[in-house]
């Protein structure tokens, strides 16, 4: 009988399968071919069952540090995020402060050459209108000035009529 040369690489991994008719005669007459076979079935085997536990373990495991780090990432932006925000309420704050110190500097000017009486009506104006409980005594005064008192002299004369 005729020792055929044994099987090649390609026919190999061919038998691991579904071998040829000539490599299963061959694998039938050769022994050498036949552990070869084996040991490559065992190996193939090994490396299938490890993939295969793996999900079991290793891609829990993989669950986990993904989770832990998309956590950590969300920490990270909240805390950017409220940077963000303290950094944009700081902003916002400075522009309202801005706007206050800066918005009655070009009014500061017509304001200038508007007589005190004016003046005077127009705060009674506003004071009359609708004043707050800290504001009274701001009342008081101007109207005391409406009638033409020196408010200097009636608080004099007051506290002359407490001593008094
Ligand atoms: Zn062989």
């Amino acid at each position: 009988m005729e020792i055929r040369a044994h099987l090649t690489d390609a026919e190999m991994s061919e038998a691991l399968t579904e071998p040829s008719r000539g490599s299963q005669a061959h694998l039938d007459d050769c022994e050498s071919c036949r552990t070869e076979l084996g040991m490559l079935r065992s190996a193939i085997r090994q490396v299938t069952h490890e993939a295969g536990d793996r999900p079991a373990d290793f891609w829990v495991q993989q669950r986990r540090n993904i989770r832990a780090h998309v956590a950590s990432e969300e920490n990270t932006h909240a805390r950017a995020g409220a940077r963000w925000a303290l950094v944009f309420g700081t902003c916002v704050l400075a522009f309202a402060l801005f706007l206050l110190h800066s918005a009655p500097t070009p009014a500061a000017q017509p304001q200038a050459t508007v007589s005190d009486h004016e003046l005077l009506l127009e705060v009674e104006s506003m004071v009359g209108s609708d004043v707050p409980q800290s504001l009274e005594p701001a009342t008081v005064l101007a109207t005391e000035i409406s009638r033409g008192l020196p408010a200097g002299d009636s608080m004099k004369e007051s506290k002359k009529g407490e001593q008094e």
